[in-house]
């Protein structure tokens, strides 16, 4: 018989009943050391003090109104993403999906309305993630996501992530924009290089290309900068967010230049629930730790000590973990030689959480308040867990 609850996942069994920072504790009281985030949600950890005063506080005003009234928040929110970005227009939403989708939807109307219809098409790459709406799955285009939900939406062309030479080769006289994370979360932690997100901007001008970060992941602090995309000094004209923007409270948002969401008018888009009140207090709070003078500068340390100590982790334990440590910043993934899963489940009986991806990558994506003291005892139980594992594999 089929679960009460869809089963869409392949959930661990375990519930757990309150979070503390960056811990986790079960119904039995057992404590985890939470490198999964929710997915890299939480990104200021559980029950900030900051966040839950800022919860419950709206929370004893007003939840909801609709968009058909002005929202104090979403117009504070919107002036503060837009003072630290590119942007200069914000759509609020629910979810990285629907964040991801308005940003398509800009990017159509756009052309739409400079007379070339014909514009249509997106190029995506190859382990890029979007979501699980029929226009994302279509857009990523894998396999695991696509097969048995056809027919898919049609406007969308593939290449390999990093190369820019297949990018070029790819762009037609249909072509409206490239969309890429800066940063591959879903597809095992790819970071490019600086010089690819450059030549993306240098294409996208060239060929008169809108040109789309989703940041979704990657985005709010969870690389050393506010937005991945920073590292190479170059913005794009379309940004999408959810994930670690509501730290928790489910918050997703589009971000773009008046030159490409000038088309954007009444009518064009819309969310009943989008930017609720609840919504941008927690996301207005978010912001307000992780803007924080140092805030960022502290991740990018933290970030980086831990890239180092993964590093060393890997050529410890050759025979659970390849190639070198991925990531930027608190975003860090390790490819294994065994099934990801069988680690992540290691790790969990351990008490440390993870999150699996493609390419059989192990992702550890702690809270950005995580400290030098939890990122040690995060080691020290990857240590004694591959040390484990290798016994396992050994004694097979
Ligand atoms: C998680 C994710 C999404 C989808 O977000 P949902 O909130 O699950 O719809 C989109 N893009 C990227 C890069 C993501 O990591």
């Amino acid at each position: 018989m089929i679960s009460g609850v869809m089963p869409t996942y392949a959930r661990a069994d375990v519930m757990f009943e309150r979070g503390e920072g960056v811990y986790l504790f079960d119904f039995s009281g057992r404590r985890y050391l939470d490198f999964a985030s929710g997915v890299a949600v939480n990104s200021l950890g559980h029950t900030h003090p900051r966040l839950v005063k800022a919860l419950t506080e709206q929370a004893g005003k007003v939840w909801h109104t609709s968009n058909l009234f002005r929202v104090a928040g979403q117009e504070k929110v919107a002036g503060r993403l837009i003072a630290n970005s590119f942007a200069e227009t914000v759509f609020f939403c629910n979810s990285g999906a629907e964040a991801w989708e308005c940003g398509l939807k800009v990017i159509r109307k756009h052309f739409y309305e400079s007379d070339q219809p014909e514009r249509y098409r997106m190029i995506t790459c190859a382990g890029g993630f979007h979501g699980r709406t029929l226009a994302s799955i279509s857009a990523a285009k894998q396999e695991k996501l696509v097969k048995g939900f056809g027919p898919l939406l049609d406007g969308f062309d593939q290449v390999s992530f990093g190369n820019l030479n297949e990018m070029r080769a790819a762009i037609t006289a249909e072509t409206a924009a490239i969309c890429v994370e800066p940063v591959q979360g879903e597809g095992g932690i790819c970071v490019p290089t600086l010089d690819y997100l450059r030549g993306l901007r240098q294409i996208c001008d060239e060929f008169g290309l809108l040109l789309y970060f989703d940041e979704v992941q990657s985005g709010i602090g969870r690389t050393g900068k506010l937005f991945a995309h920073q590292w190479a000094g170059i913005t794009p004209d379309v940004m999408c967010l959810a994930k670690g923007l509501g730290g928790g409270f489910p918050v997703g948002a589009c971000l773009a230049t008046e030159k490409a969401a000038g088309v954007m008018v009444p009518g064009t888009h819309g969310s009943t629930f989008g930017g609720n009140p609840l919504a941008m207090a927690v996301a207005d709070a978010v912001l307000d730790v992780v803007l924080e003078p140092g805030f960022l500068e502290g991740v990018e340390a933290v970030g980086e000590a831990f890239g180092r100590e993964l590093s060393a982790l890997v050529e410890r334990h050759p025979q659970v973990f390849e190639g070198e440590a991925r990531g930027l910043g608190l975003m860090r993934g390790l490819k294994c030689t065994m099934v990801n899963t069988q680690v992540v489940t290691a790790l969990r009986a351990n008490g440390l959480l993870t999150v699996g991806a493609s390419d059989n990558v192990v992702r550890l994506l702690p809270p950005l308040i995580v400290s030098h003291g939890e990122i040690a005892e995060a080691i020290n139980i990857l240590d004694h867990t591959a040390a484990e594992l290798a016994k396992e594999e050994t004694v097979l």
